[in-house]
Formats: C-alpha cells, structure tokens, sequence
C-alpha cells in the first residue's frame, strides 16, 4: 500500500561519492551532502577518511598506466576526503550528473564541478562511474556493517 511500500530493487541503488582533500579543506562537505540530500537520495553510509598512497593506488586503480596518476594518488592521500555511500532510484548515473564533466572547464553550471572547481586534478568529487563500479568502491571503502538499511517516512513523497 501507498502507506507501507516496500523499495524496490531500483530504489536501492547504491553509489560511491567521495569529497575529495580539496573539497573538505575548501568547506565544501555541507554544500555538497545538502545537494544530494535535497534531491531526496538517502545517505546509507558516511566517514572521514584520511587515505594512504597505497588505498589511493587501488581506488584509482584503472587510471594506473596514466601520466597524472602519481600526482592524482598523492593528491587523493593528503587529507581527509568524505567517503559516503548514497542510495536512490537512478544515483549511479544521476549522481555524476550532478557531479558534471571531469574537467571543470567543461562541466556546465549547476554542476557541482561547475559551481566550484577550476581544474581537472582540483576538482572536489569523486562518484562511481557505472554499477560494477559502484560494487567494487563501495566494498573498497566500507565494510558491509558500515552500510544501513533503513526506512525514511519521506520515501513515498519520493517514489510512486
Ligand atoms: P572522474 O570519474 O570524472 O572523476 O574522472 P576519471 O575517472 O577519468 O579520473 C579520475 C580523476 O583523475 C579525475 O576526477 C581528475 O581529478 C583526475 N584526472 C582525470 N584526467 C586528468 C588529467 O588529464 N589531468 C589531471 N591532472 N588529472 C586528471
Ligand atoms: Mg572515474
């Protein structure tokens, strides 16, 4: 019923976002939760993390053969980033969509790359790129009982 709906599979889409150093040192943390929290994603699992070169390394591990990858992984490791996990009907795809363009120069306003950053290594965001992904940063950053399941009296406001 309209009253006790159970989410379905869909709405248990779960993505890895992470506020980078330069976004927790630029005082961006409340700014970027409150644009995933308003768009009605529920927020399933939330730390600070100060990362090693090495977690970094394996994060990142895809972009290993690229040139800026040294400089990308001590980057990811010298501070705390906000490693959260958010949950929500389409949040894999729509959450990049909020993100924007990797290079800031070509994410449109609005964005949050758009709204706040400049550069292409400074660019305060990271979010899974696609469901598999999502499983592997997910598992990467958090331990299965670091993950909630739970209800919110808004979820009926937010799905049919
Ligand atoms: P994302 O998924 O949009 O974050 O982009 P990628 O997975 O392609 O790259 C991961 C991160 O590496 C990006 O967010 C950038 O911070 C950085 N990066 C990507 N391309 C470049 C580049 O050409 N130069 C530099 N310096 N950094 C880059
Ligand atoms: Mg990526």
């Amino acid at each position: 019923t309209f009253q006790d709906q159970e989410l379905s599979a869909a709405e248990l889409e779960r993505t890895f976002i992470a506020i980078k150093p330069d976004g927790v040192q630029r005082g961006l943390i409340a700014e970027i939760i409150a644009r995933f929290e308003r768009k009605g994603y529920k927020l399933v699992a939330i730390k600070l993390v100060h990362p090693t070169k090495d977690f970094a390394e394996k994060h990142y591990d895809d972009l290993k053969a690229r040139p800026f990858f040294n400089g990308l992984t001590d980057f990811l490791s010298s501070g705390p980033v906000v490693a959260m996990v958010w949950e929500g009907q389409g949040v894999i795809k729509y959450g990049r969509k909020m993100i924007g363009a990797t290079a800031p120069l070509a994410s449109e306003p609005g964005t949050i790359r758009g709204d706040f950053a400049i550069a292409v290594g400074r660019n305060i965001i990271h979010g899974s790129d696609g469901p598999e992904t999502a499983k592997d940063e997910i598992a990467l950053w958090f331990k299965p009982e670091e993950l909630l399941t739970y209800k919110k009296e808004t979820d009926k406001w937010l799905y049919e």
